[in-house]
């Protein structure tokens, strides 16, 4: 019982039934294949034993009066979303971008809010519930992916109406003991190499919809689950071995639900359809927050690696690259800003975890989301075009063609061209690579793509107070005292 590190967790993975299926054939979770994942889900766990990060990454459960890992903990104060984002912020750079277990900590945190609302809805009981789960996960520090997104056939659709009932994820029986469900659940991350699966719905949901209106949590290796999986790894080095290169990979599923039995005690929504929104909204509105940690953390790496590219290139005082990085830096402390104003304007829910504000989860993420391309933009352009025609490794440890790289490779002079190899090897495997791709799309998509955010923001933002305040300016409206005071209220979201 306890924090565990992280060779208690592959321990844990090397006990498990064979379901992950990757390319043509079944594969073990401790598979080389995943090395470089499992590093970065490996580091969450480390990362509490580490005198450097053991204070981001531990604190006190309120659940069991102990210390747990952070990654497994329902937020009790806004001070709590402050120390996630500041957890996702550090750790995420040193994965190389992402550090994959925020999902996790953003679908329990959903549920633990949800939960308690259907109860006093309906009056369920699947709050106490969650929480003997959640207890249960905090003392075995478990680690779980959050299977939200839905294949969703034609996006024009809901449920009910695809052509096929199986595009979303459904309950196809009840028993007494517990329910049956089928369908799949796309892209999601490190599946293949966790304990559990926390299931919540994709989307607002009708009364024809009822039957996909289900969550719950489920061990990954379940009878009837099987795991597609697509790894991304960086390219491999040979003697120049560096920590990206060793670090930076990850794996995501289709993660296939075929005829699987749930036992009761593990379902958190059954049916309570009119809570499919809010489930929906308040996981993404905890995962943009996380994002509010790991994107400007990405923006650390491209302001690094262009800032260090600049200089070796002997052109790190050239005036329009200064102003260059400095926009990643306004950037990156937007993004972050953003996050720390969701936790300082926090709301406590009835279930006592606190929920960040949506308006600034969604402009930091949507922020981030935007400037994803441009910011690899910028890097592109600061480096030139060496990161994509940069000779294979065993070009620069063959002694015959070795002399000639360091010969022409050379840059600034003060820099080595050892130092120069690394560079830009490195903003090669980061930028210009498999792994490099799937970052730009997860930078868009991951969390919700940015229409999404758009679409959360314009639903909640007080316009008609925007056009109260300019129907005064224009002299269209006089306003007395106590409509002048609200205006003030609302403009300056004082009430949210
Ligand atoms: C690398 C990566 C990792 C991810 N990890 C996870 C994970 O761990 N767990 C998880 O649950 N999800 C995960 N996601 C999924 C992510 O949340 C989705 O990619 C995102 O929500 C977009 O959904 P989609 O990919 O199905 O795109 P689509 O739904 O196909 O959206 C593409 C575009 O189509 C348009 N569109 C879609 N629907 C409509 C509509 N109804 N009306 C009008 N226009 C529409 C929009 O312009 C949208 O931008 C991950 C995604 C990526 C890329």
């Amino acid at each position: 019982m306890g924090i565990k590190n992280g060779d208690q967790y592959v321990d844990r993975l090397r006990q498990m039934k064979r379901n992950v299926y990757v390319r043509g054939k079944t594969v073990p979770r401790d598979d080389p294949l995943f090395s470089s994942a499992l590093s970065i889900t490996r580091l969450t766990f480390d990362a509490a034993f580490s005198d450097a990060y053991r204070p981001l990454v531990v604190t006190k459960s309120h659940l069991l009066g102990e210390e747990i890992n952070r990654f497994n903990h329902l937020h009790q104060s806004p001070d709590d979303l402050l120390r996630k984002q500041e957890m996702v912020r550090v750790l995420a750079p040193l994965a190389g971008g992402c550090i994959q277990r925020c999902m996790s900590n953003d679908v329990l945190n959903a549920l633990g809010i949800v939960t308690k609302e259907i109860d006093e809805a309906k009056g369920t009981e699947y709050h106490d519930r969650f929480l003997q789960y959640v207890k249960e996960y905090q003392k075995n520090d478990l680690i779980a992916a959050g299977c939200q997104t839905d294949v969703k056939g034609d996006r024009s659709k809901r449920p009910h109406q695809q052509v096929d009932p199986d595009l979303y994820l459904r309950i196809v029986e009840k028993r007494r003991d517990g329910i049956v469900v089928q369908g799949a659940k796309m892209h999601s991350t490190i599946a293949a190499y966790v304990d559990e699966l926390l299931v919540i719905p994709t989307r607002a949901l009708t009364p024809q919809d009822e039957d996909w209106a289900v969550a719950f949590a489920i061990p990954a290796d379940t009878e009837g689950i099987k795991l597609i999986t697509r790894v991304t790894a960086p390219r491999g080095r040979i003697e120049c071995k560096a920590p990206y290169s060793e670090t930076a990979g990850w794996a995501d599923s289709v993660t296939v639900f075929d005829h699987v039995f749930v036992p009761n005690e593990r379902v958190f929504m059954c049916g309570e359809r009119e809570f499919g929104a809010r489930l929906a909204l308040l996981f993404a509105n905890n995962h943009r927050h996380s994002y509010t940690g790991c994107k400007p953390g990405v923006t650390d790496i491209i302001m690094g690696a262009c800032a260090l590219a600049a200089e070796y290139s002997g052109v790190g005082n050239a005036p329009h690259i200064r102003d260059e990085i400095t926009e990643l830096m306004v950037i990156a402390e937007l993004v972050y800003a953003s996050g720390i104003a969701a936790s300082v304007k926090a709301k406590q829910t009835s279930s006592g975890i606190w929920e960040p504000a949506f308006l600034y989860s969604n402009t930091g993420r949507y922020l981030a989301g935007k400037n994803i391309y441009h910011e690899y933009d910028t890097l592109t352009s600061i480096s030139g075009g060496l990161p994509s025609t940069l000779p294979f490794e065993e070009d620069w440890l063959n002694p015959e063609t070795r002399g000639y790289l360091e010969k022409y490779m050379m840059r600034n002079p003060e820099v080595t061209a050892d130092k120069q190899h690394r560079l830009f090897r490195f903003i090669s495997d980061f930028s210009c690579s498999a792994v490099g791709g799937v970052m730009q799309y997860a930078g868009v998509h991951g969390g919700g793509s940015p229409i999404m955010e758009l679409i959360g923001i314009r639903s909640q933002y007080d316009l008609e107070s925007r056009k109260k305040l300019v129907r005064h300016l224009a002299g269209i409206e006089e306003y007395d005292t106590e409509t002048k005071k609200q205006l003030a209220r609302n403009l300056a979201h004082m009430d949210d």
